[in-house]
């Protein structure tokens, strides 16, 4: 089944809800990068909010990056969103392990450490809109719900999980994020805070066979749905644009690197791509500057 986001409101549109699922993005996510099965965990959970985050930019061209740094063995995490929910993103270190908390639970908290959480709004503006809070529990959801409390001023539920199987594969993946409206009443305030604290997880209940939909409507009796999109782990990098880069070094920088190391090997961390540039490679690059 394809990954998706549903866009919903309910409680007479005094509440918005992001729901999705995105068991093939993450699992995309931790192939490419090789991640230990805590570090998907990490990198998937950011990835789901990004996707979620990602649909509430207006234009084509406006991106949302969450920077997570911590002082566990993880390092950090880095995703991007567009406005079309397609995420990519990389952790600082994709073997970084821990051991399970009870019940073998991943212990994505202590892999990531204390640190910051970062969410900037490239919006095409002169500058980037961005907010900054500290890491409540390094847990991801709680982290993504603190943030929007303190930048965004909206009271917000945010749920995310990836379960990861014994080979190492995704074995469900996604989350909700649900934000009270300024106009929502006391009555729906108070149903979700008695209902949510104790709500099972999402994971267990995609695995249980339930869709995002089945989800919201165990929270949810009005849920109207709005809008259907399809997220994507997606990077734009290619040789094209990683030849581009090289060239804008100039001619004399170029040829050192000929010197010293003969070809050059460009990475993108988002991808986990390598593009190598072998001598004659950058011999033509330079004979197209000179
Ligand atoms: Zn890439």
């Amino acid at each position: 089944m394809q990954d998706y986001i549903i866009r919903a409101t309910a409680g007479n549109e005094s509440v918005r809800i992001f729901a999705v699922n995105t068991k093939n993005l993450v699992n995309k996510a931790a192939k490419l990068h090789k991640t230990t099965p805590v570090a998907t965990a990490a990198l998937g959970r950011t990835l789901t909010a990004a996707a979620m985050m990602g649909a509430t930019l207006k234009n084509d061209t406006d991106i949302l990056t969450i920077d997570i740094r911590g002082n566990g063995p993880l390092g950090g995490i880095v995703v991007v969103a567009d406005n079309k929910s397609r995420v990519k993103g990389y952790v600082l270190n994709p073997q970084a392990e821990m051991p399970n908390k009870a019940k073998g639970k991943l212990d994505v908290g202590g892999v990531v450490g204390i640190g910051v959480l970062t969410v900037t709004k490239d919006m095409g503006l002169k500058e980037p809109v961005s907010g900054q809070v500290e890491l409540v529990s390094g847990e991801i959801a709680e982290d993504i719900t603190y943030y929007f409390a303190v930048s965004e001023q909206t009271p917000s539920s945010v749920a995310l999980g990836v379960l990861v199987d014994v080979d190492y594969s995704v074995k469900q993946a996604g989350g909700y994020i649900i934000q009270l409206m300024p106009d929502a009443k006391e009555d729906i305030i108070s149903h979700l805070e008695k209902v949510l604290p104790t709500f099972p997880t999402v994971t267990s209940l995609l695995d249980e066979g339930k869709s995002i939909e089945d989800i919201l409507n165990m929270i949810f009796t009005d849920v109207v749905i709005h809008e259907t999109i399809y997220p994507k782990f997606y990077c734009n990098c290619s040789k094209e644009k990683t030849e581009k880069a090289l060239v804008s070094l100039g001619v004399d920088e170029l040829s050192k690197i000929v010197e010293e190391d003969k070809s050059a090997n460009l990475h993108c961390h988002f991808c986990n791509t390598s593009y190598n540039f072998d001598e004659e490679d950058m011999r033509v690059l330079i004979g197209g500057l000179s």
